[in-house]
C-alpha cells in the first residue's frame, strides 16, 4: 500500500450541539439570490436572474469564532444563512424525497469580498476568489433535525455592533430547501457530508476590523464572530 507523501490536510468537520462527534464536511455548496429583496439589492430581478450556485472550499469552515480580515479587499461583507448538513445523497433526488437527505442545520455566514466579486462579475471571470477565501464560512454548530425538526421557515437575522443589519424569514427563499436540494442534485452527485450555504436575505453590508457579527435563527440559537 502506498503511502502519503506527507501528511493530509484534517478533515473539515462542524461540531454538533450535544454531542461530541463531528460531522465531516465533503463539500460546500452556495446558493446565490435565493431571496428576492436580495437580489434586487445587489441590482437583479429574481423573475429574470433565477437563484444559482457556486461553492466555496471545506476547510474554509471557520468555528473559531474569529475571521481575519482577508487581503485583496476593502469592501469584506457579511452574509447571514442557514447551512442544511446532509447525511445521504444522490443524484436527480425528487423534490418531495429530498427532506429524507437532511442530517441537520446551522446558522453560517457567507464572507464574501464583494469589492473583488464586483471586479471579476464587471470581467466576466469566475467570483471564486471573492467567495473562497480563509475562514469565509464560520458556523455554528450543528442542530440535529431529528431533535429540532424540519425548518422551512423561521426569523433569520444578523446584527453588526448590536445594530440589526439583515432581518427576514426563511419562508421567503426564492427556491426552497426541497427544491435547492433536487435542483443540486441535477448538477452534482450529492453525497454525506455535503453542507448548503441556502442564500442571504438583504441587508448586506461591510465590515470591519473590530466588529463583533452575532447572527440567529429561530431554533438554531445564536452565532458570534469578531472580525480581527
Ligand atoms: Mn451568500
Amino acid at each position: 500500500m502506498s503511502e502519503f507523501i506527507f501528511a493530509p490536510a484534517p478533515q473539515p468537520a462542524i461540531s454538533i450541539s450535544g454531542s461530541t462527534q463531528l460531522f465531516p464536511v465533503r463539500r460546500v455548496y452556495c446558493i446565490g439570490r435565493n431571496y428576492a429583496e436580495h437580489a434586487f439589492e445587489m441590482g437583479h430581478d429574481p423573475k429574470i436572474s433565477p437563484p444559482f450556485f457556486f461553492q466555496k472550499n471545506p476547510n474554509n469552515i471557520n468555528q473559531t469564532g474569529r475571521f481575519t480580515y482577508p487581503p485583496h479587499s476593502s469592501d469584506v461583507h457579511h452574509e447571514i444563512e442557514m447551512i442544511v448538513a446532509l447525511h445521504s445523497g444522490g443524484s436527480d433526488i425528487d423534490e418531495f424525497q429530498a427532506e429524507a437527505h437532511i442530517f441537520g442545520y446551522s446558522i453560517g455566514l457567507d464572507m464574501t469580498r464583494r469589492d473583488l466579486q464586483s471586479e471579476m462579475k464587471r470581467l466576466g471571470r469566475p467570483w471564486e476568489v471573492s467567495k473562497a477565501v480563509e475562514g469565509s464560512a464560520p458556523t455554528s454548530q450543528l442542530r440535529l433535525k431529528k431533535n429540532v425538526g424540519l425548518i422551512n421557515s423561521g426569523r433569520i437575522e444578523l446584527s453588526v455592533n448590536g445594530q440589526k443589519k439583515q432581518e427576514s424569514d426563511l419562508n421567503m427563499m426564492i427556491w426552497n430547501i426541497p427544491q435547492q436540494i433536487s435542483k443540486l442534485s441535477e448538477y452534482y452527485e450529492l453525497a454525506a457530508g455535503d453542507i448548503i450555504m441556502t442564500g442571504t436575505p438583504a441587508g448586506v453590508g461591510p465590515v470591519q476590523k473590530g466588529d463583533i457579527l452575532q447572527g440567529a435563527i429561530e431554533g438554531l440559537g445564536e452565532l458570534k464572530l469578531t472580525i480581527d
